[in-house]
Order: C-alpha cells, then sequence, then structure tokens
C-alpha cells in the first residue's frame, strides 16, 4: 500500500451506479472504455484509476530508456493506427493513448486518484458495491457496478520486487529498482551493475551505456534476445506508395503476427535450430572472442520465458564497444562498494539496479466478496482466461506472453461486448460460469504451465491465481492464433454460463 496516501477520513456518502465498471487506465482500460463506447453506446461506464493518470505500466516506469520490446503495431490497439516506428519509447506510447482519449471522448468517464480497496457482490441485489479512496483528498467513495471489467494488469504498481542478498544494508550507495526509478538519479562517472537480464535489464543497459562510467549487467542465467532494426520495411514500402495509414496497421499487422506465428511454432518444433539461428546473430555483433555460450545461451528452450527484442542490437553493440560488459554468476555478498560473487570475482559498484521483476498480483489487490464471504480467486477455475467459475458479473483481461499483451486486451473487449448484449436480448441481470455437473470433479492446473512458460513473477505467485481445467471452456491457452478465431464463436449457451 502506498504510504503517502492519506486515511480514509468519513465513510461514503452516496454510491454513484454504473452499468459497468473499468478498474485501470493502462492500456487495457482504455481500450476497454472505447470499445465499450462504440460497441454498447447505451451503456453507463466509469474507469476507476488509482494514479493521476492514463497508462499503467508507461507512466510506472520511469527508468532510462524505457521502451516496448512489442512492435507497436500489435501492442497498438487494432483501431488506431501506429505510424512511428515499430518499438517505442513510454513517451510516444503515452502520446498515443492520449490521441485514442481526445479522439474518442474518453476523458469524462475516467477518474482519476480513485484506488479501490474492496469489491463486494450482493446476490440479492445483483450489483458489485466498489469502495474506492480518493488518493489525494482521502475522501471514502463508493460506487455500484452491474458488471466488473477488470483491466489492472498483473504486477503491484506499487511495489517492485526485489529479492534479499546477504549485506544489501552495507552497500553504501543507492540500490535502485526500475519501476521505482528516483528522479534525477545522477548516473555520470558512475559504475553501475544492473541485476538481470530480462526486458528491463537489456533497455536499462544500452540506455546507460555511454552515460556512466561503465555498466554490467549481472545475471544468474542467460536469457535469449532477439535482435533487428527498429523499422518495418513492409511499412516503409507501403508508405512509400501512399497507402492509408489504416490499410497499412492492418497488412504490417497481419504481417507481423504471421511471421511471429512461425516463429513461435519453429520454437516449439525445431528449438535447437531457433537457438542456433539467435545465437549467431550475437557471435556476429560480439565477435570469436567473446563466450556466447556463457553469456547468451539460455538453460531452457527458446520461448519458455519472453524472447526481448533489442533494436539495432543496441545492448550488443554497448557490450562490443566496452561501455557495457555481462557477468554470469551468482551473488555471494553485497559489500560496502559493490557485489562479491560466488566465483569470487568482485564487481566495484557506486549504483545497484535490480532489474529482478515484479510481484504478481490477482487482481488488483482488491478484497473481494460475494455475499460477504471472501472470494479467494485461487479457488476458482478460470472461464477462457477471462472469468472464473462461480463470480459473477466480472471479465479481466490478463494478455499474452509470446505476443503482444493488446491483442488479447482488443479480443476479450469484443468477447465483453457480445457478452452483455447476449445479457440483455437474453433479459438476464447476471452471468455466472458455473461447472457442469460433469465438470465439478475435473483436474485442476495451474494458471499457467510451468513447462511451457516459466519466468519468476509467474512461478512465485503461480498458487494465487486462479486454476485451469484440462478442457474447454476452462482452458488459459496464450494462444492468440487461436483465440482470434474461437472466442468470437464462443457458445454462450453451451451451459457453462449461467443467467439469472
Ligand atoms: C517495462 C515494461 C515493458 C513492457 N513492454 C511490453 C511490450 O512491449 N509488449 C507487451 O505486450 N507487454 C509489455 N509489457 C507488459 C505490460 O505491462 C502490458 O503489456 C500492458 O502495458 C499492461 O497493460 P494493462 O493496462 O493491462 O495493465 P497496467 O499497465 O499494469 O495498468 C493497470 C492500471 O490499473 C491500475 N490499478 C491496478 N489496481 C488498481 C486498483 N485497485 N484501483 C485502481 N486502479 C488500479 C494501475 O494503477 C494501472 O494504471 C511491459 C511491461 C513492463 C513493466
Amino acid at each position: 500500500m502506498d504510504m503517502t496516501t492519506p486515511q480514509v477520513d468519513r465513510a461514503p456518502v452516496k454510491t454513484e451506479h454504473f452499468d459497468v465498471l473499468i478498474v485501470g487506465a493502462g492500456i487495457s482500460g482504455i481500450d476497454a472504455a472505447y470499445h465499450l463506447s462504440k460497441q454498447c453506446p447505451g451503456k453507463r461506464f466509469v474507469v476507476l484509476e488509482s494514479k493521476e493518470s492514463f497508462g499503467g505500466t508507461w507512466i510506472t516506469h520511469r527508468f532510462p530508456g524505457i521502451r516496448s520490446d512489442s512492435d507497436l503495431y500489435t501492442f497498438g490497439y487494432r483501431f488506431k493506427p501506429w505510424t512511428g516506428a515499430p518499438i517505442a519509447t513510454a513517451e510516444k506510447i503515452l502520446a498515443y493513448m492520449g490521441e485514442v482519449i481526445e479522439e474518442n471522448d474518453l476523458a469524462r468517464h475516467v477518474r482519476y486518484r480513485h484506488r479501490i480497496d474492496s469489491a463486494s457482490w450482493s446476490r440479492k441485489d445483483r450489483r458489485w458495491t466498489i469502495d474506492a479512496l480518493r488518493t489525494d483528498t482521502g475522501e471514502a467513495t463508493r460506487f455500484s457496478a452491474s458488471f466488473l471489467w477488470m483491466c489492472q494488469g498483473y504486477y503491484r504498481h506499487s511495489e517492485p520486487y526485489t529479492p534479499e542478498w546477504p549485506g544489501m544494508a552495507r552497500f553504501k550507495g543507492p540500490i535502485v529498482h526500475p519501476q521505482t526509478w528516483p528522479e534525477g538519479l545522477e548516473v555520470a562517472g558512475k559504475r553501475v551493475v544492473v541485476i538481470g537480464s530480462g526486458a528491463t535489464a537489456a533497455t536499462l543497459v544500452p540506455a546507460l551505456a555511454g552515460n556512466c562510467a561503465h555498466v554490467t549487467m549481472l545475471q544468474r542465467s542467460p536469457t535469449f534476445f532477439i535482435t533487428g532494426r527498429n523499422a518495418n520495411e513492409l511499412a516503409d514500402t507501403l508508405r512509400e506508395l501512399e497507402i492509408p495509414e489504416e490499410w497499412i496497421h492492418e497488412i504490417v499487422r497481419r504481417k507481423i503476427l504471421k511471421d511471429q506465428a512461425t516463429f513461435t511454432r519453429r520454437c516449439f518444433e525445431e528449438p535447437e535450430v531457433v537457438r542456433a539461428e539467435l545465437l549467431e546473430v550475437v557471435r556476429k555483433f560480439l565477435g570469436p572472442e567473446f563466450d556466447v555460450d556463457k553469456h547468451f545461451n539460455p538453460r531452457y528452450r527458446p520461448w519458455r520465458q519472453r524472447v526481448a527484442f533489442i533494436p539495432d542490437g543496441d545492448l550488443f553493440r554497448a557490450i562490443r564497444e566496452g561501455k557495457a560488459s555481462v557477468a554470469t554468476d551468482e551473488i555471494e555478498t553485497f559489500t560496502e562498494t559493490g557485489i562479491q560473487l560466488k566465483s569470487g570475482e568482485t564487481l566495484d559498484a557506486d549504483i545497484i539496479v535490480t532489474a529482478t521483476g515484479f510481484n504478481l498480483n490477482v487482481l488488483g489487490d482488491i478484497a473481494f466478496s460475494i455475499d460477504g464471504e471472501p472470494l479467494e480467486f485461487s479457488d476458482t477455475v478460470t472461464w477462457r482466461a477471462m472469468m472464473f467459475s462461480g463470480v459473477p458479473n466480472m471479465a479481466w483481461v490478463f494478455g499474452y506472453f509470446r505476443a503482444s499483451w493488446t491483442l488479447r486486451a482488443d479480443i476479450v473487449a469484443d468477447f465483453v461486448c457480445r457478452l452483455l448484449k447476449h445479457m440483455e436480448a437474453r433479459g438476464a441481470a447476471v452471468v455466472t460460469p458455473e461447472l457442469r455437473a460433469e465438470e465439478r470433479d475435473m483436474k485442476r492446473l495451474p494458471w499457467v504451465d510451468a513447462e511451457d512458460f516459466n519466468p519468476g513473477y509467474i512461478l512465485r505467485g503461480v498458487d494465487l491465481m486462479p486454476k485451469q481445467g484440462d478442457h474447454m471452456p476452462w482452458r488459459h491457452t496464450q494462444d492468440y492464433w487461436g483465440d482470434k478465431d474461437d472466442l468470437p464463436r464462443a457458445d454462450l449457451e453451451d451451459g457453462t454460463l449461467v443467467y439469472s
């Protein structure tokens, strides 16, 4: 919890009712608001956001170099052409989202500085009651909503994940997490060690290299990277031909998605061939003297963790130019002046950055209940990774790991709008996923199969997440290419969605 948040000073005086309440004004929440306003124009809705502005991930993270690692043709919305370079800075993503809000008159629906603390469903009233704290005034506010659309992302924005290492208190310099990067942190002339080698570390290291004395990326084990120009040839050609931007957006999306589908399939069918190809590119950047196997050849097969994109090979160029280096080792202890490694080597540092990931958070750290009974999401089974068994009138957006998150946000939005219209046509106020009699003993599986995808933040939090079953519609497939065809056709009357 944010310690700077004022305490509640009084109970809410009134309850405002909405047909739909969207939680979060990140890229998913703004997407939900857009689709709802277009596809269900009759619905009254509100977006509640605890921060002071929209953007979620893209305003929380302010570390040097912050950028996407997906291309914006697919990370951008289906309905709003992306016209810049494929990999974009947070600033450009925020500007794009700002245009979407402006062009579609969405600002009037969003209430900032509203942190939702609890949501309770009443079977009798057939609605959610949502209590939110105004983080600027400390005022308690209360809303009710017929339907909750959860767009709160997947990690706790207020508190990053930093492991405990021996001797941390001894280190004399700042220990900084990229999620809470201090404004104005001076790196010029400093030796920086970045712990971690995920997408964040791979963004930070080239951004710091050249601005500080030296930067070392310290990793326990290597990560796969893919590199290429930060340009899209097809888009450039279409622009030369003066094709309208709407067409370019759609054509380039399709091409990128087709290429990604092929790459993903190859990662499963011929992982060792893909491994060799990825490492070959790294070797070309770093030359024959560099120990690519030690530092860039992961133990896992490609795509078991997100493969970060390195635009123009900037991470490798920084290493080749001697501005950055990599250490693959384990931390024995922090010292006054740096880090002692298990190999016996030491890394001198003035600043240590812990790019060690997130705290997975289950549905926004909101205390949920149904008729006063606390709701544990880990006891529920997911309905197509969007809804939960026994939980009425709620959908959430959990995006893809192997494709852009926003692709899923658009698909879920279409689905929710279809479901809301179906309920109206059927005269139903409530929809609840329920396991059919023959499914009550169905095998319960973890939210994510660790054999398939196993980054640390998922493994650390998977016990808190909803379960999945062993067949549809109770699966969380992480398969964009299947979802895009299946979800628009998902049977709303197959007996697993119970209406009243
Ligand atoms: C540095 C970084 C780079 C990334 N790059 C990519 C990328 O290139 N491609 C990709 O596909 N994914 C990327 N991701 C994953 C990324 O988080 C998602 O793609 C996407 O931005 C998530 O959007 P979202 O709106 O679902 O959630 P978020 O961006 O997490 O936004 C959720 C919003 O909900 C609000 N909220 C949460 N709980 C509450 C509450 N209780 N009350 C009120 N408001 C609440 C939060 O304040 C936040 O504004 C990246 C993540 C990080 C950290």
